[in-house]
């Protein structure tokens, strides 16, 4: 199956998206990814979808990867008798530690930590900034709060609170088992959420060892600080926007958009953006038009992929949502100022046979109309400076490793496949005509580029540029 761009779309599964049924359809009309988020859900949810997605993969015959999300250090109140309450300007309503259900007096707000970073005149913003408090009276075991915007409060909605220092660790202990838990399932990425510094990065890293990619989302203004350090330890990036909006003033978050993308574009790492992309197609068919504009402005920006949250998870129209976003990148990306803006914008090159390889190989089939560049990689990192490049020609990167093609999903422009590593120069170039003809990247009679390293299966020795034709021959010999 190939896509017809090169922006991946992650979706995130919920409840309006868990059936096989549906998450096959959801592949089929363009998901490259399925992010399993774990604020919500229980193990056995989880397992149970990544489960299917693995089943989807065997029978799809494509890798696919899956993204674990941990709740990181979010900061949420507890619940409500009857599951909400409606809070009017001006009242007042008590935080405490006492984790029985509330009412429209008091409500629980369990972590001691924040309780204690409290003092009087803090502003507490509350489900994604809908509604704010300010304290009036704080002890370290309760908070005395007047409401200053109020509205509908539910269970476990997220308090942000953006100007305290709250000195929690980066993973929470429900994050630790969440990790182990998606570890031992054997999900591809990582992500870390409410990032603030290098070491949160390191931290988890130590942890995950290799087993998947981590990525860090930036939604907290120390990260926003902290950029370059972040994205140099993480192996992606997630432009986290709904908590960020809420973190930073919102006509910041654009510029912070964009800068991130950047960042993560000349250092070579994966960037995603995410949050409220298609947020009105949680109830409706059509999206708004600043919202299409949005997902191909996050395209022209030169971003890896985009995601999906409410929209997929527990929205009305999750498989829209994705064929809307699907229409919008094919669209996006057949304007000739995107390939202009990618060439623009192109990164300096490092000094290593990667990066000389793969600037070459996008020339070279830019010149010759070559139909795709192929790429022989094991850790992944060769066929990630060949898509740093945002070269016009598809990249199919051919890897032994099934998680390395799994996590490599993410990457702009990269197909994956897994397949046997090379034995010698002419299987080389067998294999390679063979999977771009199965694939559907080349005819006979069409010539592509490949990109490998001898000796062969060696990580990290790419030194090879060949042009090849795809000949009947070779096919019959398939
Ligand atoms: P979340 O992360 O959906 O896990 O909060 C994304 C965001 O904050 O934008
Ligand atoms: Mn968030």
């Amino acid at each position: 199956m190939r896509r017809q761009r090169k922006t991946k779309i992650l979706a995130t599964l919920g409840p309006s998206s868990s059936s096989a049924e549906m998450v096959g359809k959801l592949h089929s009309r363009g998901v490259d990814l399925f992010r399993l988020n774990f604020s919500h859900g229980d193990h056995v949810d989880h397992k149970a979808r990544y489960d299917i997605i693995r089943e989807l993969e065997v029978k799809q015959g494509r890798p696919i990867g899956i993204l674990a999300d941990l709740q990181g250090p979010k900061i949420r109140i507890g619940t409500f008798k009857g599951g909400k309450i409606c809070l009017e300007e001006g009242q007042i309503l008590t935080l405490d530690l006492n984790e029985s259900d509330g009412n429209d007096k008091r409500v629980a707000l369990p972590h001691p930590k924040v309780m204690e970073s409290l003092e009087e005149g803090t502003e507490l913003l509350l489900d994604d900034g809908k509604l704010k408090l300010r304290v009036l009276e704080a002890s370290s075991a309760t908070a005395k709060c007047q409401v200053l915007v109020g509205g509908t409060l539910s269970d476990r909605k997220g308090v942000n609170i953006p100007n305290a220092i709250v000195k929690m660790s980066a993973l929470t202990d429900k994050d630790r088992r969440d990790l182990d838990f998606a570890l031992e399932l054997g999900v591809d990425w990582i992500a870390l959420s409410f990032v603030q510094r290098p070491e949160d990065v390191a931290e988890i890293k130590k942890i995950v060892a290799g087993r998947a990619g981590v990525m860090a989302k930036i939604e907290k203004p120390a990260a926003v600080e902290q950029l370059e350090g972040i994205i140099e330890l993480a192996d992606a990036i997630m432009v986290a926007r709904g908590d960020l909006g809420v973190e930073i003033p919102l006509q910041k978050v654009p510029s912070i958009q964009k800068n991130i993308i950047n960042f993560a574009r000349e250092a070579g790492k994966p960037v995603v953006v995410a949050t409220q992309m298609l947020e009105s197609m949680i109830t409706s068919p059509v999206p708004t038009r600043a919202e299409v504009t949005d997902v191909a402005n996050a395209i022209y920006d030169g971003a890896d992929c985009v995601m999906l949250s409410a929209e997929s998870a527990a929205g009305d129209y999750p498989l829209e949502a994705v064929a809307t976003m699907s229409d919008i990148a094919e669209e996006t990306e057949k304007d000739v100022t995107y390939q202009k803006r990618m060439d623009n914008q192109h990164g300096i090159l490092e000094a290593t046979t990667a990066d000389a390889i793969s600037a070459a190989a996008s020339q070279v089939a830019r010149t010759i109309n070559a139909t795709s560049i192929v790429t022989y990689t094991t850790s992944g990192s060769t066929a990630l400076r060949a898509a740093r490049e945002r070269g016009t020609t598809p990249i199919v990167a051919l890897t032994p490793s099934l998680s390395t093609a799994r996590r490599l999903a993410l990457v702009w422009g990269l197909h994956c496949v897994h397949t046997k590593d090379a034995e010698n120069f002419a299987d080389m170039v067998e294999k390679a005509c063979n999977t771009c003809f199965q694939e559907g990247f080349a005819k006979p009679g069409e010539r592509i580029v490949i990109m490998a390293g001898v000796p062969f299966g060696t990580p990290g020795s790419t030194n090879i540029l060949r042009i090849a034709w795809v000949g009947e021959k070779t096919l019959s010999a398939v």
